[in-house]
């Protein structure tokens, strides 16, 4: 049985399935991403950003087809699907109206001529993307590259093939030429034959530490460009002076939004000792508000998890960090239908315990009291993990400092993880290495391309 397959999260119903393609069907999926590389290597940055802004058009024209099917397919809240669609549209708009300036020619101060870089197209790019947002992760690749001229073959997640043709067929649509963007229901192997291809000059991972490992690997033998946007571990520090009001309302999804699977997800709450009181109370009061149910339901804030495979995976961390001496804060009490987990605090979790150093991919929230703003910093530090964070306090200079000292991608200052076309992506340690997004995630997979006249 193929291993791309939609399931309905939340009713168990498989609705679709598609088989790993044929040698053929890859090669002639090459061969036409190569071709478009070669056409457009002749063309303006400037006629495809004309053509992006149509493909955010068609994007919003479409928003509620592709939102119903991502939360049919991994579980999303349909408010939250709805909102990933604006925020796609909007990145196209960015690098729509952004992109080609970004991509003229930088001049060079030289004694030894007139010197300039282009900033060219390498090739096809191959993105393999995870399921936890099934339409922005595409985005994020292929906006970009759309622009500079790189067409992007996309190897989605297994369980949201339904949404990987929708784009491609929205794309397609919106008048994107043909090999655009490909979609492939790659196996493992296969991943591996197209990144060996010479047609493919990069691969843009975004995913677990166990999967960026793998295509890390195959990139590196075939020296091809990589990026890397992978798990973390995010700490979300409240500092003594933490308005209260905001601290709520910061908390009051930092944990659950997308059910609590979001890489930049707060999952390492920090608190000063005076605050931590009031950051438990807070939490609790938030969960305990919450409505599981159906997610195509305007009424439900808590989703069900994207698999019970996941919800599972899930437990047995939970589980082994309250054998290892964690405490269980609150947990929610209802039981939700389908991959519902319960939302769960968990406090008292000291270094030793298993989950310290792990990412916990769902809702749940672990609360950390530490003595003061150095011993957040330094716990915050010691981690596996470097993605974002959040500080939350009411002197801003304050916490300019102390986001200077975590050794993070991204810090947020009294918000939770934020995201915009120009504002860029990534991390460090084992989250991974390269930037997408704003103006540092166009250069990706750029060839910066010397030309100095030395004539005399
Ligand atoms: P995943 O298992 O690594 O999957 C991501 C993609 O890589 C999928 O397309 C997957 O294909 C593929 N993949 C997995 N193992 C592979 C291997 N050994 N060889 C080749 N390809 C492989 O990640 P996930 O569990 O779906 O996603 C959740 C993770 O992504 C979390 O750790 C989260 O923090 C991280 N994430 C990071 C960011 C970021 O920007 N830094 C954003 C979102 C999510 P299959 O589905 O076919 O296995």
């Amino acid at each position: 049985m193929s291993k791309y397959q939609s399931i309905n999260p939340y009713t168990g119903e498989t609705f679709a399935s598609f088989d790993n393609p044929t040698s053929q069907r890859i090669e002639e999926t090459l061969a036409l991403a190569h071709a478009l590389y070669k056409k457009w290597r002749h063309e303006e940055p400037a006629v495809r950003a004309e053509q992006l802004q149509k493909i955010a058009d068609s994007l919003r024209e479409h928003k509620e087809e592709i939102a119903t099917l991502m939360t049919k397919e991994m579980g999303k809240l349909i408010g939250e699907a709805r909102e990933e669609v604006d925020i796609c549209a909007e990145i196209c708009d960015y690098y729509a109206q952004n992109g080609a300036k970004l991509l003229e020619p930088t001049p060079l101060k030289t004694d030894l001529g007139k010197a300039y870089y282009l900033k060219q197209a390498t090739g096809v790019v191959l993105a393999c993307e995870p399921w936890n947002f099934p339409l922005y992760q595409v985005i994020r690749v292929f906006a970009p590259n759309y622009v500079v001229g790189n067409p992007i073959i996309l190897k989605h997640a297994h369980n949201v093939p339904s949404s990987a043709a929708l784009i491609q067929k929205l794309i397609h649509r919106a008048g994107a030429p043909e090999g655009a963007l490909l979609n492939l229901y790659l196996s493992y192997d296969q991943i591996d034959q197209v990144i060996a291809d010479p047609r493919v000059q990069g691969v843009a991972l975004t995913g677990s530490e166990r999967g960026g490992v793998s295509v890390a690997e195959a990139a590196g033998k075939n020296l091809k460009k990589s990026t890397m946007e992978l798990g973390g571990n995010d700490a979300f520090i409240v500092l003594d002076d933490a308005d209260s009001d905001q601290l709520k309302q910061v908390l009051s999804d930092a944990r659950t939004y997308n059910d609590g699977q979001v890489c930049t997800s707060s999952k390492r709450i920090i608190v000063t000792e005076d605050k931590y009181d009031e950051v438990l109370t807070d939490l609790k009061e938030i969960f305990s508000q919450l409505k599981p149910g159906d997610p195509l339901d305007e009424q439900t804030t808590i989703a069900p998890m994207n698999s019970q495979r996941a919800a599972d995976k899930l437990q047995k961390q939970v589980d082994s960090a309250i054998a290892a001496g964690a405490k269980v804060a609150y947990k929610f009490p209802g039981k939700g239908q389908g991959a519902f987990f319960a939302p769960i605090i968990l406090t008292d979790i000291d270094q030793n315990n298993p989950i310290f150093d792990q990412e916990l991919f769902g809702p749940v929230a672990e609360i950390y009291k530490v003595k003061d703003e150095d011993e957040a910093i330094e716990l915050a530090n010691n981690s596996s993990y470097g993605l974002g964070s959040s500080v939350i306090s009411s002197n801003i200079k304050r916490a300019q400092a102390v986001a200077a000292q975590i050794e993070t991608g991204m810090t947020v200052i009294n918000g939770r993880w934020i995201t915009a076309g120009e504002l860029p992506f990534g991390g460090v340690k084992k989250s991974g290495y390269g930037r997408e997004l704003s103006e540092l995630g166009i250069m990706a997979f750029v060839n910066e391309h010397l030309v100095i006249d030395v004539s005399k």
